[in-house]
């Protein structure tokens, strides 16, 4: 795990033959309120929790865990996690937090045939990702936590229900899955997905002043070039109307 601004810590996801997203933790050290971004896939628990410790990060201090959305890849080690911070809550995107908690998982596996291969793999129960959810995130909220503000937008497309979580001040972006480094995007063919939806969602993210982009997948960027997010809307536009 390592700082990438004050506030903000990265955990990379480690790949298995399914990836693992990233996590992060953000929140002013002193706060004593951190959240955890997305947890990532099973079996990553211990690791994720080992990272936040190993920054000398109390876990007592994390009161919360916020998805970008529910994704297998992010959510699947949720679980685990919540096993060793019990208190901690858990927020989620309102569209999202109602299958969550009925324990629908088409939106978590993304496609029937992943979810057989997955759940023959990792063992997994059907209702095994059913989770009260303590807080329905709508968008549009400005969060104040740890000390900083959060602003949640809903950047639905890559999943129904999904959220990016943007500091104005640092200029610092966590778009789950919905657009990566490199001008890449999230994919937008699994269940709830819709490419129109992809396409306004990034044309809203274009719109922000973002210096720092910290996606759930692949690279991270610290000094992401003005008018990147733009440039990606305009390459994926004609695939996504
Ligand atoms: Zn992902
Ligand atoms: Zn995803």
């Amino acid at each position: 795990m390592t700082q990438v601004a004050e506030g903000v810590y990265f955990i990379e996801g480690q790949d298995e033959s399914i990836p693992d997203s990233h996590a992060y933790v953000v929140g002013k050290p002193g706060s004593r309120d951190l959240s955890l971004i997305d947890p990532g896939l099973m079996g990553k628990g211990n690791y994720k929790i080992q990272s936040i410790q190993d920054m000398g990060i109390d876990l007592k201090a994390i009161t919360r865990i916020i998805m970008t959305h529910s994704h297998l890849d992010h959510i699947g080690c949720c679980a685990e996690i919540r096993e060793q911070i019990p208190w901690a809550e858990l927020w989620v995107h309102d569209i999202e937090a109602g299958p969550l908690e009925e324990g629908d998982e088409r939106t978590v596996y993304g496609m029937e045939m992943f979810q057989n291969m997955c759940m023959m793999q990792y063992n997994l129960k059907p209702g095994a990702f059913t989770f009260y959810v303590d807080r329905r995130l709508q968008g549009g909220e400005n969060l104040d936590i740890g000390g900083m503000t959060w602003e949640v937008l809903h950047i639905p497309g890559h999943s129904p229900g999904s959220i990016g979580l943007y500091n104005r001040l640092e200029k610092i972006l966590i778009p789950g899955d919905v657009v990566y480094a490199d001008y890449a995007i999230g994919r937008f063919d699994l269940h709830g997905a819709n490419g129109p939806e992809l396409k306004n969602s990034l044309v809203q993210l274009a719109e922000l002043e973002v210096n720092i982009l910290l996606p759930g997948h692949n690279r991270i960027v610290k000094d992401l070039p003005s008018g990147y997010i733009a440039e990606t809307a305009r390459q994926w536009a004609s695939y996504l109307a």
